[in-house]
């Protein structure tokens, strides 16, 4: 077996990793006390231009958040931090509609109204800044494959988005943990789905979907796997092969619901894990004209092909859709950075996803106004276009 020297000191974490033996360290490490090797981020001493960008230059739309209290969220103070950074539009993923109501008589009630989450977000969001949010409801995949699941799933859906859901979020659980009252694995084309998402194309709504996870998840965890650092840290992160479904196998799952429901828009979350390859996702989006993407937690491997990228965005400039996943606001600023400036070799925030610094993809106005919020206003319904620029 191949050793590596700097992956010594991990053995305190007990993890089946190499070890080095102190012969095969080169000749310069001998007796050297070494750093772990995420430790190793030396300052860079490039001197070139800089732009901070802390405000987007156009409003837009982020389409992939998360606001989890949103029933009982001081939306007021939210609106602010989104005012700081020029988000005219977020989207909370997590309307958790698709909750059954057990009424005290022992029936089941599909319709939307208190105490649910849903319309208490809903409530919260029209009384304070109905123009500033967007909420998509969730399915609730308890019980799929009992009699009447799918009529059920459907009706609540329809209850959700008269009640004013404006879309659907789907977690990656689908496909990787949702079970069927059988105990089966759910695939993500299971045909007890069908339904939901011929619904969504009729009702207007799309359907934001995050499947799998990224790819080196499934690989052994050692220094071949650009995604070790993470594995390290978010050890559960890992997918067993011997356990999981391949990852392969997930996306080409999610690629046939695509396919299967060419009249319901679909929103691919995290660029469907293929912005290390945008070559193939760019054959996907030729062959799937109801396909679009968001680029959440992705932006790094944007940032590593800078030239690539910004050619790929300006050709799929009518695809793709701003996502951020987090809402953390300091970390906005380098999404902007990347779309906006021609900046170069600038560091990223999270290590765990990309040890390596960024590039600028400085894109075109034109392009930025689409991928800020354009595309979203064509494809999520319910906003308001007199909160963007009319040209
Ligand atoms: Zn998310």
């Amino acid at each position: 077996m191949r050793t590596i020297h700097f992956l010594a000191p991990l053995c305190f974490f007990m993890l089946p990793v190499a070890v080095v033996a102190q012969d095969d360290l080169p000749p310069g490490a001998q007796g050297l006390d070494l750093p772990y090797f995420w430790a190793y981020d030396p300052p860079s001493t490039l001197v070139v231009p800089q732009h901070e960008v802390t405000h987007a230059k156009y409003p837009f739309v982020d389409v992939h958040n998360h606001q989890w209290n949103m029933n009982d969220q001081d939306l007021d103070q939210l609106v602010h931090e989104m005012d700081k950074l020029n988000m005219a539009v977020l989207v909370n993923l997590s309307g958790r509609g698709g909750r059954r109501i057990e009424q005290p008589d022992g029936s089941i009630r599909f319709g939307i109204g208190p105490p649910d989450h849903l319309s208490a977000v809903l409530e919260n969001v029209h009384a304070h800044a109905a123009k500033r949010f967007a909420v998509f409801t969730n399915l609730d995949f308890e019980g799929i494959g009992q009699e009447g699941w799918t009529e059920h799933a459907v009706t609540q859906l329809r209850a959700d988005v008269a009640a004013g859901a404006n879309g659907l979020k789907i977690y990656k659980s689908l496909g990787m943990d949702v079970r069927d009252a059988a105990g089966k694995r759910v695939a993500v084309n299971d045909p007890r789905l069908d339904a939901v998402w011929t619904v969504c194309g009729e009702l207007g709504i799309p359907v934001l979907i995050h499947t799998a996870d990224p790819a080196p998840f499934w690989l052994p965890k050692d220094a071949n796997n650009e995604r070790f650092y993470e594995l390290i840290q978010r050890p559960e992160r890992y997918r067993d092969p011997a356990s999981n479904p391949p990852f392969e196998r997930l996306i080409a799952e999610q690629h046939a619901v695509f396919r299967g429901h060419p009249q319901t828009v679909f929103i691919n979350a995290h660029f469907g894990w293929m912005a290390n390859d945008l070559g193939r996702l760019g054959r996907l989006l030729d062959a799937l004209p109801n396909v679009y993407v968001e680029f959440g937690a992705i932006i790094a491997e944007l940032g590593r092909q800078p030239r690539f990228a910004h050619d790929w965005f300006v050709r799929y400039q009518d695809r793709i859709l701003f996502g951020k996943d987090t809402w953390r606001p300091s970390e906005y600023p380098t999404y902007f950075r990347l779309l906006e400036t021609a900046d170069e070799y600038f560091p990223y925030f999270r290590r765990r996803h990309a040890f390596w610094r960024i590039y600028g993809l400085d894109l075109p106005d034109e392009v930025l106004r689409k991928v800020y919020y354009k595309n979203a206003l064509r494809i999520l319904p319910g906003l308001d276009p007199s909160l963007f620029p009319s040209d």
